[in-house]
């Protein structure tokens, strides 16, 4: 080789890699590099493959060659008998054949070379550090020939120079996998998601955002384990993943997802890809002996009407999921904008719930159960109170939204229990004989599964006897979830000996065959039906419905919100023994509840006595 030959080569190299390092695509390096060495061999027709890790074979650049020729070789594998290129990486080394035309190894391939005037081929496979064939560097001749010695030196430069290249894009798709792709599903990630967000808002065109959150993952990586869990949040992964075209997901962290919905104008559209991503999900996932139904909860947020930039979309969808969390779990919420506000309020009345139960500032108030023939005080109900820092006392209903938060409902239900506990034990010691006391529970007390254990322990402590507590369950929180956790947690507590009331009882859709397999001791008929109670003709049909319903399943009844003497007296007449209200009394501190059962508890051994058991 003369020197000017070496010069030759070295500048190529020297700019090779230079455009190497500049961040080109490999498309762009190889094309450039397949013209650089035509031009340092007059006669010569580069082209180079690559080889991915299957054996097969991709075009990479061949600027003198039809993209026809090229694309006939997209995919086809290597071996022993495909033309030089694949029989080069199959064999890992060079081969020469000097005429396509009588060549065996081109026997398949020749119809392809020939009309282009392509008479030899002389192919080196490029191996990576690995020593891994990544695909072929050719030289193709319209004569019948082979390389001569400058050549071979021009070949040899360019071998190293492409896989120099090769491994940098490898290395750069490494990156940009760790950059944007979540390792655990192969969705993109956030970074990702949040470039594609900034880009759909640029282009101004119609799109929704839809975030997810998978339904109590915590449980399954408590209960089945992590893997599991994992396998939950992949399944669901692909689920959405696969769900429409419209649909790009991304994980975002944790068991939490974007979806971006494009072509998407209008509420309806969301809701309606929301709602094809709700259904995809649903379906068994089997993991040896372990199944599992997932369920995820969205919330969703329309570009323009919801937020015209990434930060307010973003977190308008976050509001909207929340939200959903709250009300509509399983189910789908649109962003609207009161939303926000009732948010906020509902954080505030979070902390200052929080505060109270740290300051012990939250009290058992207790609103009397009566006989409704003689107004005898049968037991009692406890409701929750807060006690302001003003010292006024904040009803439930004011800081009612804060339950909505598992972890405030199950301390508000330790802090009661005590008390409760404290004050029957009280009651007891004075000699006051009455039956019950309700305890008000909420989803969130039973999601831990430790209600039982909680009740047991605490009234045990206290000396309390079980049959002196009464369960109230709301018919929204025992029909509510996905499974029948309520009913059978309920269904352990009856058999430990405590009564369970279905509170709220018509509001709801608590179905007979429920409380046929999963019953309840007493039903507590509604105060809507009967404020409604001798003005409504249908009303009174429904609660001598109800009333009979009971009786004929062994359910004893309480009446609710029970205001005025006609109420008590219908009520009395349709078969309710028992009911509440301010009729009778306001809930109130527990020491005026003491001065009540002292005086109008009823008697034992009285005249009703034998009568009084039967209601209880
Ligand atoms: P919710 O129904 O309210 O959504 O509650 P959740 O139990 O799903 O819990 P939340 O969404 O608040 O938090 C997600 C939990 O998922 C937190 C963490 O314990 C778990 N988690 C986060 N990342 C992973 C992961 O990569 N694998 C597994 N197995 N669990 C994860
Ligand atoms: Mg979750």
């Amino acid at each position: 080789m003369m020197d000017t030959d070496s010069a030759l080569l070295l500048r190529l190299q020297t700019e090779i890699l230079e455009t190497v390092a500049c961040g080109e695509p490999l498309v762009a390096v190889a094309d450039l590099l397949c013209r650089r060495a035509e031009a340092l061999a007059p006669g010569a027709i580069c082209s180079i493959l690559t080889v991915d890790a299957d054996g097969l074979m991709h075009p990479l650049a061949a600027p003198s060659l039809p993209l026809a020729y090229s694309s006939a070789l997209d995919d086809l594998p290597c071996g022993p008998m495909t033309g030089s290129c694949g029989t080069a990486a199959f064999r890992k080394e060079a081969v020469i054949v000097t005429d396509i035309a009588t060549d065996p190894l081109w026997h398949d391939y020749r119809g392809l070379a020939e009309p282009l005037g392509l008479r030899a081929c002389w192919s080196t496979p490029i191996c990576d550090r690995d020593d891994r064939v990544v695909g072929t560097f050719a030289f193709y001749y319209r004569t019948s020939r082979g390389p001569d010695e400058l050549e071979r030196s021009i070949v040899e430069t360019c071998v190293r120079l492409c896989a120099i290249a090769i491994e940098h894009e490898q290395v750069r798709q490494r990156n940009y996998r760790l950059a944007y792709f979540d390792a655990l599903t192969g969705l993109p990630n956030r970074g990702r998601f949040n470039e594609m967000l900034t880009r759909a808002i640029a282009m101004d065109e119609p799109f929704g955002l839809l975030l997810v959150d998978i339904d109590h993952l915590k449980l399954v990586n408590d209960t089945v384990g992590h893997i599991f869990g994992d396998m939950l949040i992949r399944t669901v992964a692909e689920r959405i993943a696969d769900c429409h075209p419209s649909l790009t997901a991304y994980r975002l962290g944790g068991d939490e997802f974007a979806v971006l919905v494009t072509d998407c104008a209008t509420h309806d559209a969301l809701e309606q890809a929301a709602s094809r991503m709700l259904a995809a999900v649903r379906g068994l996932i089997q993991a040896g002996e372990q199944t599992i139904d997932p369920h995820i909860t969205v919330g969703g947020a329309l570009f323009g009407s919801d937020g015209t930039d990434g930060a307010s979309l973003s977190q308008n969808a976050d509001f909207a999921l929340y939200h959903a969390k709250d009300i509509r779990r399983g189910g789908y919420v649109r962003f609207v904008p009161g939303l926000r506000t009732s948010m906020l309020e509902r954080a505030n009345m979070v902390r200052s719930v929080d505060q109270a139960l740290r300051e012990k500032r939250m009290l058992a108030h207790y609103q009397p159960i009566v006989r409704l023939d003689t107004a005898e005080v049968v037991g009692l109900e406890a409701l929750a109170r807060m006690r302001m820092p003003n010292a006024r006392i904040a009803s439930a209903g004011e800081f009612h939204a804060a339950l909505a938060d598992p972890r405030i409902a199950w301390q508000l239900t330790g802090q009661m229990l005590t008390q409760i506990a404290g004050d029957i034990r009280h009651w007891l010691d004075l000699g006051i004989d009455f039956q019950h006391v309700g305890i008000n529970v909420t989803t969130g007390d039973f999601q831990r599964g430790d209600l039982e254990h909680r009740i047991v322990d605490t009234f045990e402590r206290a000396g309390v006897p079980l049959r002196h507590v009464v369960l109230e369950v709301n018919e929204s929180v025992y029909m509510g979830g996905n499974d029948q956790m309520v009913p059978r947690a309920v269904k352990a507590l009856r058999e430990r000996g405590l009564l369970v009331a279905l509170d709220d009882f018509g509001t709801g859709f608590a179905s007979l065959t429920h409380l046929l397999s999963f019953p309840v001791d007493i039903i507590k008929i509604d105060r809507s039906f009967v404020s409604r109670l001798g003005t409504d003709t249908a009303c009174d049909v429904v609660v001598g419905s109800i009333i009979d319903i009971a009786r004929k399943l062994d359910m004893r009844l309480v009446a609710e919100g029970i205001e005025t003497p006609e109420q008590a007296r219908i009520l009395s007449d349709l078969g309710c023994a028992m009911g509440q209200g301010y009729l009778y009394a306001r809930p109130s501190s527990m020491e005026d509840a003491t001065r009540l059962l002292t005086l109008f508890a009823e008697k034992p051994g009285g005249a009703h006595d034998a009568e009084k058991r039967r209601i209880a």
